[in-house]
């Protein structure tokens, strides 16, 4: 049994201060039973707690870490930067070079504004769409997470799903009437969303790989087919990459699927670990934004350069070692089918969905391909299975609703100790 008194006695102290003890939901074990580890130390693959627990690290701080943990190219570039002083709220040189490199990896990206977070990101993603085409709805996919900007708690995946609130009091009225839903992989659903909204609808926006529902890929001539729907009703196109972007391959999904969305929005991997997220897209349409254009965006802390310096670290890296992706593939795959063997072996036939890097093994035998069937899931067997996961040493994202995200610190052999992990535990909950 895993030692949690120095995690229990912290949680109580923090459930006084902080509400629910967590500073973000999805850190709460309330889905898989149990409190959360407070979390001491990480390096390379492995995690530590306060009491001194070890894990294999499968969730690397919800998709940053793909490099592993407290790497010292990255270190050293943070360290040089906070020596310059941490923040000064003026243009720095370093901005550009951050901005050259997503414009040079990520294909459909001509200009692009920093700002501090994923939810930011698309948040400002959204006004521009709106200010540039002059239309006020948008249409959203059962299960995707967008952060948790107002218009997109409605049918939000993750976090949302975990704690089962379909839609978060506090939202108006009004924001929800303009946010439209459809099933994910069912483009008749956003074609009968598009006739009965005619020439109402700013943006399309998608999870081109959906992270936050467990893992789920669009289904083949589905990203085709919204941006031929998008392009024969002047709607932009949104590919939400906060999670997938340098991940899937160095200029993401868009660049795995070879469809081009008209905005992209960015985060995670990007900031290297810092709090980052970015917004870009066409010229035209970023040219919109202030102080240039009309449509208003701004962050007295975008652009850090403590941030610019961790994020400049990471991405030069994954440009220059094409490898990284190739490796992160081999293992995935190792590790999927160890899975599949071991559920063999134990007569279970529950799904896995994969790619890359992005793993979820849903306690369903359907096929999972929309949220619905997301939803066919046991989540209480999940939550045995995750207890039963951190008893054999790897730490999962507590939720069934998520994808796991591996890093290159996971070797083969390590691969092997998680494939052997993921047979005790599914053993154990028989
Ligand atoms: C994590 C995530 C976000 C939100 O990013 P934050 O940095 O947590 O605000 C948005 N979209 C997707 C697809 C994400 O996975």
């Amino acid at each position: 049994m895993l030692i949690k008194e120095k995690s229990k006695s912290l949680f109580e102290k923090a459930k006084n201060l902080i509400p629910g003890g967590v500073n973000s939901p999805v850190r709460a074990f309330k889905a898989v039973g149990g409190d959360p580890l407070f979390i001491k130390a990480a390096k390379g693959a492995y995690l530590y707690d306060e009491d001194g627990n070890k894990f294999i690290e499968l969730i690397n701080s919800w998709g940053p870490m793909i490099l592993g943990h407290a790497r010292d190219e990255i270190e050293k570039a943070v360290s040089e930067s906070l020596k310059l002083s941490p923040s000064f709220g003026a243009p720095t040189e370093n901005e550009i070079n951050v901005a050259e490199l997503i414009v040079e990896m990520v294909p459909s990206i001509e200009k692009v504004r920093m700002v501090n977070s994923g939810t930011e990101a698309t948040m400002s993603a959204i006004r521009l769409a709106r200010g540039f085409t002059g239309r006020d709805k948008i249409i959203k996919f059962e299960g995707c997470y967008h952060g948790h900007g107002d218009s997109f708690l409605i049918a939000a995946g993750s976090g949302v799903a975990t704690m089962g609130t379909p839609d978060s009091p506090g939202v108006t009225k009004g924001t929800a009437a303009d946010t439209l839903t459809a099933p994910y992989n069912n483009l008749e659903a956003v074609d009968k969303l598009i006739q009965n909204n005619k020439r109402e609808i700013a943006a399309i926006i998608i999870e081109p790989v959906a992270g936050n529902m467990g893992c789920v890929l669009p289904g083949k001539g589905y990203l085709e087919g919204l941006r031929k729907a998008c392009d024969e009703n002047d709607i932009l196109l949104i590919f939400d990459e906060v999670m997938t972007g340098f991940r899937l391959a160095k200029g993401g999904a868009q660049e795995v699927f070879n469809v081009m969305p008209d905005l992209t929005t960015l985060g995670k991997i990007i900031g290297g670990g810092m709090p980052v997220g970015a917004y870009g897209g066409k010229k035209e349409i970023m040219d919109h934004i202030s102080p240039i254009g009309p449509v208003y965006q701004a962050g007295t802390l975008s652009g850090n350069p403590i941030a610019m310096s961790a994020g400049f670290e990471m991405l030069s890296y994954l440009n220059q070692h094409n490898e990284v992706y190739t490796q992160l593939q081999e293992v995935a795959t190792k590790i999927e089918n160890g899975i599949k063997d071991n559920l063999h072996q134990l007569g279970m036939s529950y799904s896995i969905n994969s790619i890359g890097s992005m793993m979820t093994l849903f306690f369903t035998e359907e096929k999972v391909t929309n949220f619905d069937s997301a939803k066919t899931t046991d989540t209480a067997l999940f939550g045995k299975y995750f207890n039963a996961m951190l008893e054999n040493g790897v730490y999962i994202a507590p939720s069934q609703f998520e994808s796991l995200f591996l890093s290159t610190s996971i070797d083969e052999k390590l691969a092997d100790q998680i494939i052997d992990a993921n047979f005790k535990s599914l053993k154990s909950i028989l």
